[in-house]
């Protein structure tokens, strides 16, 4: 007897790639050392485990401030901006309302989707990705979305929308905007410093990727008060654990070492990037922690499994693209030895 929801059937669990290899590079995590001393800090801290995490995250909200410039009013934390976003869906998105968003992008916006019987729409991207801002507005003006997601760096493509086109899109509709900046410390971009210049954007942000905080789950949301109240309504009390509220708020009072990190990671970008274009790949510019491109090769990914690399592989509509993680120069250097001896 089938007990699940309707709206839920046709879904697949998301499903990880269970291979190992020793070069990862499949999803966009960060440098294993960057804050690697703040395991043994948080051993010999005087951090609580009986008692629940303080619910306000004043500490890690001081942090986000010294970071982003807005008030503890002004920021919610949780478990992994994936949270967040979901959240977000759950607080603005009733059954049969429009969710809109790029296509191709983040497959998990489609999937909250869903799970609220909402509709869900990818606004198509031009070709080689680029996103046209004003078909982008014409889809929202056919469309009346509720909440219109925006992954800018895009995931999976590194595709990068200007601080101006944001604006344009802001600008252009009622509808709430979320603007997912998981990846733009590596780009430069953000719309931060002007988020409370309009009533309809909030920002997530997250730890996972220029952070290398990716096993902690730490994101949080940016907005002006109201925006926040709401969501407010929906987050479950100690949504975010105390030990990563304590790694996450180190890590922020360390955050000059995450300004280095990203400064090499997009020195490497333009290595691999030039490296695959030097080899006759279909690479694609990206503002991100990853280059994305085209390879006609059979069973790239596999073959590179085989010498111990392990990139993303997608399929359907993206048959034949990969994306292939900023790692360490050491872990970039396999890659394209790997990548070389392939082809
Ligand atoms: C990696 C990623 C995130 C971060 O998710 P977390 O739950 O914070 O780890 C958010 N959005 C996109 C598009 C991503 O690729």
């Amino acid at each position: 007897m089938n007990r699940e929801k309707e709206s839920i059937r046709s879904l697949e669990p998301y499903v990880t790639n269970p291979t190992v290899c020793s070069v990862k590079l499949d999803a966009n995590e960060g440098d294993k050392d960057l804050y690697r001393d703040l395991l043994k800090k948080l051993g010999e801290s005087d951090i609580t485990l009986n008692y629940y995490p303080d619910d306000s995250y004043s500490e890690l909200k001081k942090e986000i401030n010294n970071y982003v410039g807005y008030e503890p009013k002004n920021i919610t934390v949780g478990n992994g901006s994936s949270e967040l976003l979901d959240l977000c869906v759950k607080t603005f998105v009733d059954k049969d309302e429009t969710i809109l968003s790029l296509d191709p992008t983040f497959s998990m916006y489609s999937i909250y989707a869903q799970v609220f019987s909402a509709k869900y729409i990818g606004a198509k991207a031009e070709e080689d990705f680029k996103v046209n801002v004003d078909s982008i507005i014409k889809d929202i003006k056919e469309n009346n979305p509720k909440l219109i997601i925006l992954c800018n760096p895009n995931n999976p493509t590194g595709s990068v929308l200007t601080k101006k086109e944001v604006r344009k899109i802001v600008k252009s509709t009622d509808a709430l905007i979320a603007l997912d900046e998981a990846y733009m410390e590596f780009g430069d971009e953000s719309l931060i410093d002007e988020v409370m210049d309009y009533d309809n954007l909030l920002i997530v942000k997250t730890v996972s990727k220029a952070f290398s905080l990716a096993g902690i789950r730490m994101g949080y949301i940016v907005a002006n008060e109201d925006i926040i109240t709401s969501i407010e309504k929906v987050r479950a009390p100690y949504n975010l654990n105390s030990l990563s509220a304590y790694i996450a708020t180190e890590a922020l009072r360390q955050k000059e070492r995450m300004f280095d990190y990203v400064k090499k990671i997009k020195e490497e970008r333009e290595k691999i990037y030039k490296a695959l274009v030097y080899l006759g790949v279909k690479a694609y510019k990206s503002g991100a922690n990853f280059v994305f491109f085209k390879s006609d090769i059979d069973n790239l990914q596999k073959k590179l499994v085989d010498k111990d690399v392990l990139i993303r592989k997608f399929s359907g509509k993206l048959d034949g693209y990969y994306r292939v993680s900023v790692g360490t120069k050491g872990q970039n250097e396999k890659f394209l030895e790997a990548f070389k001896e392939v082809i």
